[in-house]
């Protein structure tokens, strides 16, 4: 759970009775937590059946789509290493793409996934799940990985700062961390907010979603935790569809039909052997604060 120390700071939202404070303390955005709210629990049981019925269900149609998206994320450690990563973690496992894609290219992975379906659906293709919150017991019988995978996670947990010196008790001075998180209160919705002269903030969303990070925060909580970021990039600023007029805020229908747009745009770079270019854009758009989801890499910092 989160120290007892002072969470203080500007509310920047408000949301089903949570405070959304820009918290001085811990330099990320975060809502102040209920005591008598069990997180845990929450995931094991909500997630995956209630919060996101058609999940599973929508990974699957995107299968191709995810292995070219968690490909590169493995070619990219493997560039960053000295020698190639063979055992890989993945933390926050969902349905299991992840775990496809790191076996498809002779990776040895295991996954952890709180949310049971999900983690029933990831073993059932015979990947090693364990169906469980990834905390300092389940690390310690783990051991040392040459590389972590842990996307979609920092966002929803207690406390991002302590999870992550707990993810450090599996690497050694080798192993790479990608960490990926939804990059919020972002320039472009800040733009579409006021465009629409409307400020409700959608992506507010506890208390499934606590933490809201941007690039530099990300990196501070990263570097508190005693990493060092070696490598930034994000993934397709889709937001920027919100700025050409396709509206998909609630609309399930747009939001698909946007998300086939950038799916043709990484193919077309893709099977035309460019997609070195879609990775140089991305990395540039980084550091511009754009990409909807926030990729970072990063060591053990030796000090
Ligand atoms: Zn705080």
């Amino acid at each position: 759970m989160m120290k007892k120390a002072a969470h203080i700071g500007v509310e920047v939202a408000k949301r089903n009775t949570y405070s959304i404070i820009d918290c001085e303390n811990c330099n990320f955005i975060h809502a102040l937590i209920q005591e008598n709210t069990n997180h845990q629990e929450l995931y094991k049981t909500h997630f995956y059946s209630e919060e996101k019925p058609n999940y599973i269900e929508d990974n699957k149609n995107d299968a191709e789509w995810w292995d070219l998206t968690y490909g590169l994320r493995v070619s990219q450690i493997d560039k960053l290493r000295l020698s190639e990563s063979k055992n890989w973690l993945d933390i926050g496992t969902g349905p299991g793409y992840f775990l496809d894609a790191a076996a498809r290219r002779m990776k040895d992975v295991v996954g952890i996934e709180p949310g049971q379906l999900a983690a029933e659906h990831a073993a059932s293709k015979g990947h090693r799940v364990i169906n469980d919150y990834f905390t300092e017991k389940i690390s310690s019988e783990l051991g040392i990985f040459d590389a972590i995978h842990c996307s979609e996670v920092l966002e929803h947990v207690p406390d991002p700062l302590d999870f992550l010196k707990t993810i450090q008790l599996n690497m050694n001075s080798e192993t790479i961390l990608c960490t990926v998180v939804p990059n919020d209160f972002s320039l472009i919705q800040s733009i579409f907010t006021q465009n629409k002269n409307n400020d409700e903030k959608w992506w507010v969303d506890p208390p499934f979603h606590l933490n809201y990070f941007a690039r530099e925060s990300l990196r501070k909580i990263l570097e508190a935790s005693g990493l060092k970021v070696i490598h930034e990039t994000s993934m397709f600023p889709i937001d920027l569809f919100l700025l050409m007029g396709d509206d998909y805020i609630g609309n399930d229908v747009k939001g698909k039909e946007v998300h086939q747009r950038r799916k043709k745009l990484e193919f077309s770079f893709y099977k035309s052997g460019n997609i070195e270019i879609l990775n140089n854009l991305y990395e540039q758009m980084t550091k511009l604060g754009l990409g909807r989801e926030l990729v970072f890499f990063s060591k053990l910092d030796k000090k």
